[in-house]
């Protein structure tokens, strides 16, 4: 036998996760993940798994009976939700406006889904009226749409978007990953048919669970189904009987990962949704303050922006890269750079859950200005003034 590898401990010491996901994970979350490993089928888990699905409902604001987590990241729940409501030949509208509207056409594609791909430029919002329009023409049967788009920044209205869809009776599915718990979604008031959303955004828990929530008429069409969901772990006709009543094993549920959830819906619930989204709003216009009082300028117009994730434009003469590697390795701060159209361009600065508060914020602008004035980038000295106006005034 050879000799057995030795390495070092996992000991990462602490960041400060500003970018496009992770975020900040509080040490509470991480203590209830290390709480015993017990059974799948321990009645306490089935209590806390009963507990969980209350909170997403909460979180989703919604009273859809189907609404739990997916064992998997965001794109799992994703992945999910087309490949139970799409049969070969259904006709699917993906709204573009980004990576994940890519990605999402993706996998339509792949499940044999006619794709109807709207492409809008990266960095704005979804256009109702075009969706109304072409949906009226094409007739889908189904509508998708990232609510707030990693990648570049931008939101678009589900209310609209929703009576587009509901003009032409087409299921309104819609990616939650990174608004849950950062701004309202309002799944019933929206009608939003089908969602899903991932744990290491704006819930402050670690990556690998995925909540999704489904429609009464989205199940029926789950079960008109004439051929069998092609994905056996996804398929929800099974997934249902182990989070439903009868409790039937069809995986073992990551344990763990699921107290750890837990965790992070109390402290949404103690803390309330108005109020976190408030604290998105508040802390997203300290940054924007702060940038633009440097002389940056922010990717998205004003109405179209995220709180929780900002692009702003690479000034002249900065080192994209040099940037965030300073970043990291002088301050354990974390930013995201561009992806596509915008890598090189831009810096992703995300204000998520856990990680947006007035200490994260104060030491990142610090930081930058710092590293900056090191490369030689022409800034304006504003940045601190203006970002502690919006906080104190
Ligand atoms: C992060 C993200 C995803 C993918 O989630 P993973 O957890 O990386 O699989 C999908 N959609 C949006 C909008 C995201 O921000």
């Amino acid at each position: 036998m050879s000799q057995a590898p030795n390495f070092t401990e996992v000991d990462p010491g602490l960041r400060v996760l500003m970018g496009p996901g992770p975020s900040d994970v509080s040490p509470k979350v991480l203590r209830a993940m290390a709480a015993p490993c017990i059974g799948h089928l321990d009645p306490y888990f089935l209590t806390k798994m009963d507990e969980t699905q209350t909170m997403l409902r909460y979180l989703f604001e919604t009273e859809h009976a189907l609404t739990m987590p997916i064992s998997g990241t965001g794109s799992a729940g994703m992945e999910t939700c087309l490949v139970n409501l799409i049969e070969p030949g259904d006709k699917v509208m993906v709204c573009v406006n980004g990576v994940f509207g890519a990605r999402m056409a993706d996998i339509v594609e792949r499940l044999g889904g006619e794709l109807i791909r709207l492409d809008f430029p990266w960095g704005r919002a979804v256009a109702p009226e075009t969706v109304l329009k072409k949906a009226k023409k094409a007739g889908p049967d189904l509508i998708c749409v990232v609510h707030a788009e990693t990648s570049t920044g931008a939101v678009s209205s589900l209310s609209d978007l929703s009576q587009a869809a509901g003009e032409v009776g087409a299921l309104f599915v819609v990616d939650c990953v990174t608004s849950l718990g950062g701004m309202p979604v309002g799944i019933d008031a929206n009608k939003v048919d089908a969602a899903y959303s991932g744990t290491q955004k704006c819930l402050s828990c670690p990556p690998g669970l995925s909540p999704v929530t489904l429609s009464s008429r989205a199940l029926d069409k789950l079960n008109r189904r004439k051929q069998k969901v092609v994905s056996w772990y996804l398929d929800l006709t099974m997934l249902g009987s182990y989070w439903g009543a009868e409790r039937k094993y069809h995986h073992t549920a990551p344990i763990n990962m699921i107290f750890a959830l837990h965790q992070a819906l109390r402290d949404i619930c103690t803390e309330g949704l108005e109020t976190r989204f408030e604290r998105h709003r508040l802390h997203h216009k300290a940054l924007v303050a702060a940038m633009e009082g440097m002389g940056l300028s922010m990717v998205v117009p004003e109405n179209e922006r995220l709180p929780m994730l900002n692009t702003v434009y690479i000034p002249q003469g900065a080192d994209d890269l040099g940037v965030r590697k300073a970043l990291l390795n002088q301050y354990g701060i974390e930013i995201g750079g561009g992806l596509g159209d915008l890598a090189g361009k831009v810096w992703r600065v995300g204000l998520m859950g856990s990680s947006a508060n007035r200490r994260n914020l104060t030491l990142f602008i610090t930081a930058l200005k710092s590293i900056l004035e090191q490369q030689g980038v022409k800034i304006k000295p504003g940045a601190l003034g203006a970002m502690n106006n919006i906080y104190d005034q």
